[in-house]
């Protein structure tokens, strides 16, 4: 047999399939629904034209017109990828100037750009803490913040969710740690609500500790200018490492760092997953730029998504449904049960309206939502015909018809 013929043994790879059958057994199969179109209020999944409510494009930037313009431009004046990561070839002076507007809009000296939120947060918790450090992480952080503290070799303290007395405590029993950092999302991506960061800022300064927050859900939907929330509570001056990313309200894609131009220095040495990665396209570094310009200065956009997050929740309230505790435009479902969720969003897709179940290992076991989030250019209609869609979902819950939907669908 030549080299050629030789075929790997099937047998090494067949844990694929035991995995795969264990999903599906659990009620926790994923499938990619398919979304044709331009991001807007309204989309086609897998065919059929829907209300959107599960996106991170709050504003609706994805599709602005500015912004596209933007993007087209930059394609001509500098072609279509960046050529090298940036420390080599791939630094063009669009980053910088992406960077003067970030460190801008959050107030702070200086502001470093990564390929997405997920690259900022892995590499920068993993450049600020590492062997012999304590990191400090709130129970319900983005995997992306998790991740970033495994990578780190730190030991990891995890502190029950938004309480600033189990974090208190558990500052004080490592009190002899070398370094510690603190790391928090602001309004919490899954949940909607909303760090207690006066406390959490205060403690940091008590205990000697670094504090990072990471505003991936805040930014361009809170505070005067869209900042985010640190800006909404005047604590910019407080919190040293602020995360967020362009992927969400200012859609297009990216993520950031922004703080003092010693912490900037000292992520363009160590923070792996900046140094040893492409840089952005040029149509997306120019996308952002566009968008943060917006949100500055079009807070109307804020106000809409404001008017439809209240109109959304009342109507949900007055439905009869009850919804977690959320401070934002980020509004949870709670149905706990994985299958029930994913029936809940079937009936909804049949009645037009897309809002996808998020279920482990997004969230913990026994918790799984729907994760409703409205968008500044919802009008009245995709509000009425998403409040008709979820009084017969309320409807079908009563009759427990979408328990036994949910039996025979699989
Ligand atoms: N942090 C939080 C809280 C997030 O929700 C996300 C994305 N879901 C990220 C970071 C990662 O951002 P990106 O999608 O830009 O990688």
């Amino acid at each position: 047999m030549t080299c050629s013929e030789r075929q790997f043994n099937p047998a090494v790879m067949s844990f694929l399939r035991d995995e795969l059958e264990l999903l599906r057994n659990s009620g926790l199969a994923r499938k990619l629904p398919r979304l044709t179109g331009a991001p807007g209020p309204r989309v086609s999944v897998n065919g059929r034209e829907v209300v959107l409510l599960c996106s991170n494009n709050y504003l609706g930037l994805a599709g602005n017109e500015s912004v596209k313009r933007a993007a087209k431009e930059a394609i001509e004046d500098f072609g279509c990828g960046s050529t090298g990561s940036r420390l080599i070839s791939g630094n063009s002076d669009l980053y910088e100037r992406l960077e003067q507007d970030v460190a801008a809009f959050k107030g702070t000296e200086a502001a470093l750009v990564f390929g997405s939120g997920y690259h900022a947060n892995v590499g920068t918790v993993s450049a600020l803490a590492g062997s012999g450090d304590v990191i400090f992480s709130d129970s319900l952080n983005h995997a992306s913040l998790i991740d970033g503290c495994r990578l780190s070799r730190a030991d990891v303290e995890i502190y029950t969710h938004c309480d600033p007395n189990d974090l208190e405590r558990k500052l004080t029993a490592r009190r002899g740690a070398r370094r510690k950092l603190i790391v928090t999302e602001s309004v919490f991506s899954m949940d909607g609500d909303c760090a207690p960061l006066k406390d959490i800022s205060l403690l940091a300064e008590k205990h000697s500790a670094m504090l990072m927050v990471d505003e991936a859900h805040a930014t361009g939907v809170l505070g005067p200018t869209g900042a985010g929330l640190i800006e909404h509570m005047g604590l910019s001056a407080r919190i040293p490492v602020q995360m967020g990313t362009f992927s969400k309200a200012l859609g297009s894609v990216g993520g950031y760092i922004a703080g003092s131009k010693d912490l900037i220095r000292y992520l363009l040495h160590h923070a792996r997953s900046f140094v040893f990665t492409t840089g952005l396209p040029p149509a997306a570094v120019a996308a952002s730029r566009a968008a943060v310009a917006i949100v500055k200065t079009q807070p109307e956009l804020r106000e809409a998504l404001w008017r439809n997050v209240r109109r959304l929740r009342d109507g949900l309230l007055e439905l009869g449904f009850r919804i977690a505790q959320s401070e934002s435009h980020i509004i949870p479902l709670g149905l706990e049960d994985d299958r029930l969720t994913m029936a809940a969003c079937r009936l909804l897709l049949r009645n037009r309206v897309f809002a996808q179940g998020i279920r482990p290992p997004t969230v913990p076991p026994g918790t799984s939502r729907l994760r409703l989030t409205p968008m500044a250019l919802h009008g009245e209609r995709d509000i009425r015909e998403t409040l008709a869609a979820f009084a017969k979902l309320r409807s079908a819950l009563e009759r427990r018809l979408v328990q036994r939907q949910m039996l025979t669908v699989r």
